[in-house]
């Protein structure tokens, strides 16, 4: 990679959009900067000339409680929403990461859940509206800041999970959710057989993870009165928040995501080495995996995708992701994303390298 780069901070989605209509034209390669949390996501960047970075477009740009819709910049972190959101009770089902920083338009970019992804679905599902600045200069808008809105082609979801290859997203509106009544975080050193109990419980809880080495964890919202009595007829001792988010402090250098049908989960992960780490949402069929070394990882994907899923690396030196491909095998889709390529982002200008076109 070209090491002069040229970092940019515009003040406004205006300002974005002109900064990178002037770099697309004079055929510099852009890359969006939002908290470079998941910088390690996806191929290895050709080229970068141009750092554009979000940080200053910060704002909430409208929250209506009474609605229960938010529109936020997209460099405005998901601890500032949650601030402005936790004085009306309410909040948006993105996990408790204890670390500060991660972008509401990263999040977006790269598509990314957590284990909320059970009862919340993913961000995709409660994305109302986004604001994208394009290479040619312009600001496009798709959805709206009402629940329903959507008519004709659904242009807003080609921007998530698009590792900012088709133009930066400046703002998102959302669907935001009311905090539960009472919630309980519980915890066992059980087994797979424990997760399936308890996926299984008349209240299911909104988040179940499996650990590699036999922990479960469970948290449940609703009344405090069904909460408790799940946890009671689970048994299982009470767990902490600190606790339940331990895992997600650590930033493997070597992590990749398994994606894969629910009920295929068990067999892909039983076939990993044993010497290495993973913890699941059993109840979602997704797995994070922390590999040693990239022939693991040519096995690992082999056997995702034999069961219908993916295996894509979040996070591997250069080199691994050189011999084995952050994505693994191109989609059917292949042709018409190479094609909404070209229409977006004509000259490449946007992230060449990260993502699959
Ligand atoms: C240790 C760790 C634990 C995590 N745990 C979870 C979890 O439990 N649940 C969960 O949902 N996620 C989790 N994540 C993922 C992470 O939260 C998101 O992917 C992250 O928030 C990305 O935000 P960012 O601002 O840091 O993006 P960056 O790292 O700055 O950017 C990531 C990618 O998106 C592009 N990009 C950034 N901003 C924009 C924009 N405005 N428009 C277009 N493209 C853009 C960048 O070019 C880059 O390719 C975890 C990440 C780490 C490192």
């Amino acid at each position: 990679m070209v090491s002069n780069i040229t970092v940019e901070k515009p003040h406004t989605a205006e300002e974005l959009a002109a900064t990178l209509r002037d770099a697309a034209a004079a055929g510099k390669a852009i890359t969006p900067v939002g908290g470079r949390m998941a910088s390690g996501i996806g191929g290895v960047l050709e080229r970068c000339d141009i750092e554009l970075h979000t940080g200053r477009l910060d704002r909430v740009l409208e929250y209506s409680p009474a609605d229960m819709v938010v529109s936020v910049e997209a460099g405005i972190t998901r601890e500032e929403v949650a601030d402005a959101l936790k004085r009306n009770q309410q909040f948006l089902p993105f996990e408790a990461v204890p670390i500060e920083g991660h972008t509401i338009g990263g999040l977006l970019a790269t598509g990314l859940t957590g284990p909320l992804r059970l009862r919340y679905g993913s961000p995709r599902d409660f994305l109302i509206g986004i604001r994208v600045a394009l290479p040619d200069g312009s600001l496009a808008s798709a959805g709206g800041r009402v629940v329903k809105n959507v008519s004709g082609y659904d242009m807003m979801k080609l921007h998530y999970g698009a590792m900012g290859t088709l133009g930066v997203i400046v703002a998102a509106s959302f669907k935001v959710f009311p905090f539960p009544l009472g919630q309980m975080m519980v915890g066992s050193s059980g087994s797979w057989d424990d997760a399936t109990r308890a996926l299984a419980l008349p209240l299911p809880p909104v988040s179940l993870e499996l650990f590699s080495d036999g922990r479960v964890q469970a948290h449940f919202f609703g009344s405090p009165d069904a909460v408790e009595a799940m946890g009671r007829e689970l048994g299982w001792r009470s767990i902490s928040a600190a606790e339940s988010i331990e895992h997600r402090m650590a930033a493997p250098q070597r992590w990749a995501r398994i994606t894969v049908p629910r009920s295929r989960l068990r067999d892909v992960l039983e076939g990993l080495p044993e010497t290495t780490s993973w913890w699941a949402s059993p109840g979602v069929g997704i797995a994070d995996w922390s590999f040693d070394d990239a022939d693991a990882v040519i096995a690992a994907r082999k056997t995702a995708e034999a069961a219908g899923g993916s295996l894509v690396l979040m996070a591997a030196p250069d080199d691994v992701k050189k011999k084995v491909g952050a994505w693994g095998t191109p989609p059917p889709t292949l042709d018409v994303m190479r094609r909404l390529k070209d229409a977006f982002d004509p000259h490449h200008v946007l992230n060449p390298g990260r993502f699959v076109v």
